[in-house]
């Protein structure tokens, strides 16, 4: 189970882009949700270490937005802006998102890591504040506006 910050933030997109969340992620064929907060199929990565995953931890979000379509990668963008101007209240520590990432230490810088995070935007959060809850209530008109335009096709704020 997530923790309470991961789900207050799965919940409320869900919510807030009903065409889109939780509809079925487009890059696998079996059914399964764009909003995963589970951890993913590794079975074919001979380095993951579930120990170390934060989604075991119920730590971390992952939000399927396909990069390479670009309606998905500026609703991506504009919601990883969301979420780094609303960082104080929502108290992640890492969003990965299309070869970038931001941290407790800034960013957005390259990320390192092999998967490049083309696929989905990866949030997490550290166990000390992963119950922090409440900062929808000061997201959601912004959330509610992203949301009107994307799906209106009108520009985004950051385009
Ligand atoms: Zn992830």
């Amino acid at each position: 189970m997530a923790e309470a910050a991961i789900m207050e933030l799965k919940d409320a997109l869900a919510a807030t882009f009903p065409e889109i969340f939780p509809g079925q992620d487009p890059t696998v064929k079996k059914t399964m949700p764009r909003l995963q907060a589970a951890p993913g199929d590794h079975s074919t990565n001979p380095n993951y270490n579930a120990s170390t995953d934060p989604h075991v931890a119920g730590l971390a979000l992952d939000i399927i937005l396909l990069a390479w379509v670009e309606s998905e990668r500026k609703l991506a963008e504009n919601l990883v802006d969301l979420f780094v101007y609303s960082k104080a209240a929502m108290g992640w520590n890492a969003v990965i998102y299309n070869h970038a990432t931001i941290d407790d230490f800034g960013g957005p810088k390259p990320h390192s890591g092999p998967d490049p995070h083309t696929s989905h935007i990866h949030i997490q959060w550290p166990k000390s504040r992963a119950g922090t809850t409440g900062f929808i209530g000061g997201m959601q008109n912004d959330l509610t506006d992203l949301h009107d335009r994307w799906a209106n096709h009108r520009p985004l704020p950051n385009d």
